[in-house]
């Protein structure tokens, strides 16, 4: 390493250094910079895909002194941009930022290009060591070179990423784009004369919002539907187009798709944590793995294969069915597109409800009796008129009523009477549903009773531990 060049005004002392140290002490504190990376941050919440990032330092030791990521809170800034991007889409998969590492004694790289890619590579992997290379992350090697921007590689080498130091707010996250199987919106070597994405429509570098809207619908963006005008806004400010470069942030359902299909295929090596994909649209029997392309058809079926220890457990937007067993495992369950939402249990069978509507008269005056009397909080007066009910209804409005009794006298403590009432139900209903649990209920109406029973007998006795008399 050569010593630092002396500066060209005498720097002032700082405390108790004199200036003559001062060249020493930058310089042992540039070798401790080089030799400890920046510590390792948390995984984000979501399905985290690991970054390694490696500043190539110069002769001297140094990063560049200026450019668009030469420090430390640069890097963080294009991590936190790319994880709003994919926020703002309810992605799943988030950018784990797992070190930021000083490269000395690689200085012939200091102001490498994007052309020298794949020579870093091969260099890297033939040295990881001093490369710092990783085969559990993209490797992102950083130059100093101002006059260059950014370079990726896809699937299945997509394991580097070259950045210089002319790029944009949204340059790491374009680049994660490419590592994720996502070619630019203006690409034409596609199989659909695109970017294999037909939701993102003809585009090129240098048009701008106008051209692309004629080209594609020969009108001027102000004259779209807003259907239209969505569309080209899609590509116009699309991540991985060359418009807008520092607020590009659409992704299109195919890109997004693209994305954790890739992340999906290389997560033995490129996620911290491991993505189960729930989803019941896009299921296929006999063919359900929690991959993206082949995910379960419900959260019970990944509960049953046991695979969600430690596992993020991904619902594609919509309805899921609840899962009958608890999720006890360490997983974090995050939405995919859009809300999911866990639709809430219910039991297993059906009861008509509103009664006072219905076809049977006797049983509709007493129902309205009931709500009468519930009105005026008459609890001895509903249950008078429940029974009556009872009395005038058949089939399904019977057990419906018969619920309600046991439940009503359940809850006012009267538990012989619950018994009964739901041992009759569980008798007599024709759904084995309502059966199964009317005779749990009545099971438990009758454990309460027996509880209370011992509590009094336990009241009326001397505890045996307690003296009659005691002396004090
Ligand atoms: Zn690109």
């Amino acid at each position: 390493m050569k010593p630092l060049a002396p500066l060209k005004r005498p720097a002032r002392t700082i405390g108790l250094v004199r200036p003559a140290q001062t060249t020493r002490l930058l310089l042992a504190l540039a070798a401790l910079f080089a030799a400890s990376p920046a510590p390792a941050d948390p995984a984000p919440f979501g399905v985290p895909v690991r970054l390694s990032v490696k500043f190539f330092l110069n002769a001297s030791g140094n990063r560049p002194a200026t450019g668009d990521i030469n420090t430390d809170e640069e890097v963080r800034a294009q991590v936190a941009r790319g994880n709003q991007i994919l926020a703002t889409w309810t992605h799943e998969l988030r950018l784990h930022l797992v070190e930021i590492v000083n490269l000395s004694g690689l200085s012939q790289w200091y102001l490498a290009t994007t052309d020298d890619r794949d020579a870093i590579r091969s260099n890297a992997i033939a040295n990881p060591t001093t490369y710092a290379w990783r085969s559990d992350a993209v490797n992102i090697y950083i130059t100093g070179n101002s006059g260059c921007s950014a370079r990726a590689d896809f699937p299945p080498d997509n394991n580097i990423v070259i950045v210089c130091q002319s790029i944009f707010n949204t340059t790491i996250m374009h680049e994660i784009g490419h590592i994720l199987n996502l070619y630019h919106t203006h690409e034409t070597a596609g199989s659909d004369g695109g970017d294999e994405c037909s939701d993102t429509i003809k585009d090129h570098p240098d048009w701008t919002r106008d051209q692309i809207s004629y080209t594609n619908f020969s009108l001027p963006y102000a004259s779209l539907s807003a259907a239209q005008k969505y569309q080209v806004d899609m590509v116009w400010s699309n991540v991985m187009s060359y418009h807008n470069g520092d607020y590009r942030w659409m992704l299109s359902d195919c890109q997004q798709n693209r994305m954790s299909g890739q992340a999906s295929a290389d997560q033995s090596w490129l996620l911290t944590k491991r993505p189960i994909y729930v989803d019941p649209a896009r299921w296929i029997p006999f063919l359900e793995f929690g991959t993206f392309p082949l995910p379960y058809q419900t959260i019970q079926k990944a509960i049953n294969a046991g695979v969600l220890n430690n596992r993020v457990l991904v619902l594609q937007a919509g309805t899921h069915a609840e899962p009958a067993s608890v999720l006890s495992t360490s997983t974090d369950v995050v939405p995919r597109q859009g809300a999911a939402t866990i639709r809430d249990f219910k039991p297993n069978y059906d009861l008509p409800c509103n009664l006072e509507e219905s076809p049977n008269p006797k049983l509709r005056d007493a129902i309205l009796r009931v709500q009468l009397a519930d009105q005026q909080r008459d609890k001895k007066a509903a249950i008078e008129y429940l029974l009556e009910a009872e009395r005038h209804a058949a089939a399904r409005e019977r057990d419906a009523v018969r619920l309600e009794l046991a439940q009503r006298y359940r809850d006012s403590g009267q538990l012989e009477e619950a018994e009964a009432w739901f041992n009759k139900l569980a008798a007599e209903a024709d759904q084995p549903g309502l059966r199964e649990r009317s005779r749990n209920k009545a099971n438990d109406a009758r454990a309460e009773i027996e509880r209370r029973k011992q509590q009094q007998q336990q009241q009326n006795e001397p505890e045996p531990d307690n003296p009659q008399n005691p002396t004090r």
